[in-house]
């Protein structure tokens, strides 16, 4: 029996981590296993991994490493750097700025603020599921506090004007929070450059593990402590450091930074193969999001009358890992709020396949892809969608 092939195209949703990275994790894991907070010998040299891993983030960013914080996610920096400045700087005023197409990790975190009495806009985006500068700059108030728009978005891969948007905010004294999860080892970051205040990155979309992540507070934002405890990240962010998670992450962005101009190079190879035959090769379908302004590795496709997600399972049956954008929103499945906020029907949104490409991926990969989804998409538009299901369910 000939073994199935394996073609994993969600890098999106999660990376594997490299093998460098883990190299350089084990020895934390095993005898330098002391605490960073304590004091021995064991103790320090954690402290000292941690310390250097700091300053290797940083550089990566272009920030100074007093600015750089641990944390345990992309979710948990983004809900520090918004509750954060929603509490420090109250006094200043309670309104708040997202888009439509954020992150769930930024979305649900501004509507917990909205039930605290906070007021947020949910800036609308155009077609391509790009934040336009003018609505923001229309959307600004005496009150603002807050400005929260992605670098990249996970579900179409759309790359917002951020260096633009920073330097609008910076003239007006408003405090611009940056969610870069999907940008990191696709986009070089400069978060002096960029104007950035506060920036959330996650290892383990970058080749790095799960379980770490980090933010950015520019010096002089005075937030709040995320997590009270102990002393650790300057009294900020308590707990003990997830030492291999951190020395980890570390060495995942330091190659990242290193081979962005060569990764970003392949992937896009990978990318315009995929869209070219895909929209050459199958009648109707759809690129969601930027033809050209879009993440090195990021498709998302609409496909006429199919259901995505039926489409996804018979992906996964041949060996090829893809994601939808749909969400289980209280047991159902609701149509993205990104593909939805762009203008997509409910249909063409529920018909939408997400096909992230990286670093193990191959022209072959790209081949397979095409051709599995030359079968599916043909056998499935046979039948009724099952989105009609959902739909109903759902009033739509
Ligand atoms: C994955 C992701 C997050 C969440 O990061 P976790 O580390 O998985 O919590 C936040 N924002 C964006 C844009 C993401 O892609």
């Amino acid at each position: 029996m000939k073994a199935q092939r394996f073609v994993y195209a969600d890098h999106s949703a999660t990376t594997q981590m490299r093998p460098e990275v883990l190299q350089g994790m084990m020895p934390w894991m095993q005898a330098g296993y002391g605490n960073a907070s304590s004091i021995y010998s064991i103790g320090r040299r954690s402290r000292e991994g941690v310390e250097k891993a700091r300053s290797t983030v940083a550089k990566a960013i272009g920030a100074g490493s007093n600015e750089v914080y641990f944390t345990s996610c992309g979710t948990e920096s983004d809900n520090w750097a918004i509750k954060g400045v929603a509490e420090g700087y109250r006094d200043k005023g309670k309104h708040i700025i997202t888009s439509a197409v954020e992150h769930h990790a930024v979305l649900h975190t501004c509507q917990h603020l909205e039930k605290m009495g906070y007021t947020v806009t949910y800036l609308p985006v155009d077609a391509e599921g790009t934040v336009l500068l003018e609505a923001l700059e229309r959307s600004l108030r005496p009150d603002t506090i807050l400005v929260s728009i992605m670098m990249a978005n996970n579900e179409v891969g759309t790359i917002n004007p951020i260096s633009r948007i920073g330097a609008m905010l910076r003239r007006r004294g408003i405090l611009f929070h940056v969610d870069a999860v999907q940008a990191v080892g696709s986009i070089a970051i400069d978060v002096k450059g960029m104007n950035i205040d506060l920036l959330s990155i996650s290892a383990h979309k970058f080749y790095g593990p799960k379980g770490v992540g980090a933010l950015y507070i520019r010096q002089g934002v005075k937030l709040p402590p995320f997590m009270d405890g102990g002393a650790q990240e300057h009294g900020y962010r308590a707990g003990t450091e997830n030492v291999a998670g951190i020395v980890g992450m570390a060495e995942a962005i330091k190659l990242a930074v290193q081979e962005l101009p060569e990764y970003t190079a392949k992937c896009q190879n990978l990318r315009e193969r995929l869209i070219t035959r895909v929209l050459r090769e199958i009648p109707n379908v759809k690129l969601n999001g930027s033809r050209r302004n879009r993440l090195c590795g990021h498709t998302n496709f609409s496909f006429q009358g199919v259901d995505g997600e039926e489409l996804l399972l018979c992906l996964d049956l041949a060996g090829v890992a893809a994601s939808t954008g749909s969400a289980c929103t209280t047991g159902e499945a609701a149509p993205s709020h990104v593909l939805t906020a762009m203008g997509l029907s409910p249909e063409e949104a529920y018909s939408s396949l997400r096909l992230t490409l990286g670093r193990e991926n191959t022209r072959e990969d790209v081949d397979y892809i095409v051709e599995q989804l030359k079968t599916h998409v043909e056998r499935l538009r046979q039948l009724p969608p099952g989105y009609r299901h959902k739909m109903a369910r759902l009033g739509l």
